[in-house]
C-alpha cells in the first residue's frame, strides 16, 4: 500500500502519525514545496515580534521524523491524475498512489488595489514572510497594517515591537466585530492605543502609492494620505484547491468531504485548512482554519486512508490566543455574522460562530478580566474569556460536554451576577475535590 500526503503542514504530519500508529508496513511519501517543511505558522507572530527565535519554529526533531518512517520528497504537485491514480511533479514525473491525502493549507488573500506589488507591501503566511518584514522593518520607519482578525493585529504588534510607528486602518468601526462583542472591542482597541498603535476607523485603502518601486504613501478612499514605508495585509485565507478543481474533485470554498474527510474520490482525501468539513451539528459543510482543527482532521484521514474507518468529529471551535498582550479563549458559538475587515475566510473565523443561536448573554468582570457567556436553554453555548484564565478550562468542559446548567441559569442571569463565582461554584460541585 503506498500513501501520498501532499503537504508539509501539521494536517500532513499528523496523517503520517495516524497511518503509523496503525500500519507498520506501508509505503508512506510526503511531498511538499515548502523549503521549510513542518513548522509552526501560529509561532510566526512571536518570531516577529522577536519573543521566539526561529528555531524554536520547527517542534520536530530528526528523531521524530526517523521514528516515523516515510520518504520526503521536496516537490511542488502540479497535476492530479485520478484515472492512473498517480501526481505529476513540476519536473514531469509521475508518482502512483493507493490512497491520496490533500494538505495543501491555504493562503493569504491578496490585496487588489493599485500598488500592491510594490516593494514593501507584506503579508504574514510563511516564514520567508516573516524574514522579509523584518528586513524591511530594519529600513523603515512607519508602517500602515491592513485587515481585521488575529493576524492583522499580531502584524500591528509584531511591526510596532521592531521598532516602526505603527497606523491599524480598520474599514468597519471597531475591530473582529464578528467575533468579538463592542465591549471587548473597545477593551483591545484601549490597549493598542496605549501601546503607541495609532487606530483609524472607517478607513479603507484606496491605493498604494510608491517611489522607485517602493511603497511611499497610501491614499485612503475618505481622501486622506499617511505616509509610510511599509504596508502589512492580513485580510482573510483561501484553501488552496486549484489541484483538487482541476482533477474534478467537488469544492465549493475547500474541498468538500465526508464524516471520514474523503473526497468525491474514494482514493482521495482532504484535511487541514484545504478542507471544507461536514459538520454534525449543523448538517452543513465548513472551513475550519485552526492549527488543531488541521491536526485532527489531518489525523482522522491517516486511520481512514489506512482501513481504519473512524468518522472525524468536528469539536467545538476553541482557540487560545493573544489580543493587545491579552490572552483571549473563544470556545463555542460567541460571533455576530460579517466583519467588513475580512475577506474571504479568515483564521479563526469558524462558521458556527457566525450562527448565533438564541442565547441570552450574561457577562462580568471589569477591565481586562472579563468573561462573556452565552446561555442557552439547558447548556452553555459559548464563551470568551479575557485577561484572567481560571475559567477557560471549566467552560471549555461544560461547553463541550454539554453539562446540563439548570442548576446556575438562574444565578447567572440574576441581576449583577458574579458570574465567575456562580460558575466556580458549579465546577466544584461538578468535581469535588475528594
Ligand atoms: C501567521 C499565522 C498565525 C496563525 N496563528 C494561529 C493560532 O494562533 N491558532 C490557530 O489555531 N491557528 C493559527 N494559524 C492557522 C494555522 O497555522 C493553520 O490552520 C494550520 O497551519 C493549517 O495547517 P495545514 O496542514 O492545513 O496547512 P499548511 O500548514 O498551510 O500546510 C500546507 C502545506 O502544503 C504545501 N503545498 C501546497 N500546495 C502544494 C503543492 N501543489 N505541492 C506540494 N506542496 C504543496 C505548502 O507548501 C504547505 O507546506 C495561524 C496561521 C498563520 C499564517
Amino acid at each position: 500500500m503506498r500513501h501520498i500526503i501532499i503537504g508539509t503542514g501539521v494536517a500532513a504530519l499528523a496523517a503520517v502519525e495516524s497511518i503509523r500508529s496503525v500500519e507498520r508496513g506501508a509505503e508512506v511519501i510526503l511531498l511538499g514545496d515548502d523549503p521549510y517543511g513542518f513548522y509552526s505558522r501560529p509561532g510566526l507572530a512571536y518570531f516577529l515580534s522577536g519573543e521566539l527565535t526561529d528555531k524554536a519554529l520547527f517542534p520536530k526533531t530528526r528523531e521524530d521524523y526517523r521514528r516515523l518512517g516515510f520518504t520526503y520528497r521536496k516537490a511542488r504537485v502540479t497535476k492530479i491524475l485520478r484515472d492512473d491514480t498517480s501526481v505529476q511533479l513540476e519536473d514531469g514525473s509521475l508518482l502512483t498512489y493507493d490512497r491520496l491525502l490533500l494538505a495543501t493549507g491555504a493562503f493569504a488573500t491578496p490585496l487588489a488595489v493599485p500598488g500592491s506589488t510594490l516593494q514593501g507591501v507584506v503579508k504574514l503566511d510563511h516564514l520567508n514572510d516573516a524574514r522579509n518584514i523584518l528586513k524591511l522593518a530594519k529600513r523603515g520607519r512607519t508602517a500602515v497594517v491592513v485587515g481585521g482578525g488575529i493576524t492583522a493585529l499580531e502584524l500591528a504588534e509584531g511591526l510596532l515591537a521592531r521598532g516602526m510607528s505603527v497606523h491599524y486602518l480598520l474599514r468597519g468601526n471597531r475591530y473582529w466585530s464578528n467575533v468579538l462583542d463592542e465591549q471587548e472591542s473597545r477593551i483591545i482597541e484601549a490597549r493598542l492605543q496605549e501601546e503607541g498603535i495609532t487606530l483609524h476607523f472607517h478607513s479603507e485603502l484606496q491605493e498604494i502609492i510608491g517611489r522607485s518601486g517602493r511603497v511611499n504613501s497610501v491614499r485612503l478612499k475618505n481622501g486622506k494620505t499617511l505616509k509610510c514605508d511599509l504596508l502589512a495585509y492580513a485580510i482573510g485565507i483561501q484553501p488552496r484547491a486549484d489541484l483538487a478543481r482541476e482533477a474534478g474533485l467537488n469544492v465549493e470554498r475547500g474541498i468538500l468531504v465526508d464524516e471520514f474527510m474523503q473526497t468525491n474520490d474514494p482514493n482521495i482525501c482532504a484535511a487541514g485548512d484545504v478542507a471544507q468539513v461536514y459538520d454534525r451539528i449543523s448538517g452543513r459543510s465548513v472551513l475550519d482554519s485552526l492549527w488543531n482543527a488541521a491536526r485532527e482532521q489531518g489525523y482522522a484521514a491517516g486511520l481512514n486512508m489506512a482501513g481504519r474507518g473512524t468518522p472525524y468529529v468536528k469539536s467545538m471551535p476553541f482557540n487560545v490566543t493573544r489580543l493587545a498582550g491579552l490572552t483571549t479563549t473563544i470556545i463555542g458559538a460567541v460571533g455576530h455574522g460579517r466583519d467588513d475587515d475580512l475577506v474571504g475566510i479568515a483564521r479563526g473565523d469558524s462558521e458556527t460562530w457566525r450562527e448565533l443561536p438564541n442565547a441570552i448573554v450574561a457577562q462580568s468582570g471589569f477591565d481586562v478580566n472579563r468573561v462573556r457567556i452565552l446561555v442557552g436553554e439547558k447548556k452553555l453555548i459559548g464563551a470568551v474569556v479575557m485577561g484572567d484564565q481560571t475559567l477557560s478550562v471549566p467552560l471549555q468542559t461544560i461547553i463541550a460536554k454539554q453539562i446540563d446548567i439548570l442548576a446556575m441559569r438562574d444565578k447567572l442571569l440574576a441581576q449583577n451576577a458574579k458570574i465567575s463565582d456562580v460558575i466556580v461554584d458549579f465546577w466544584s460541585n461538578l468535581n469535588p475535590v475528594n
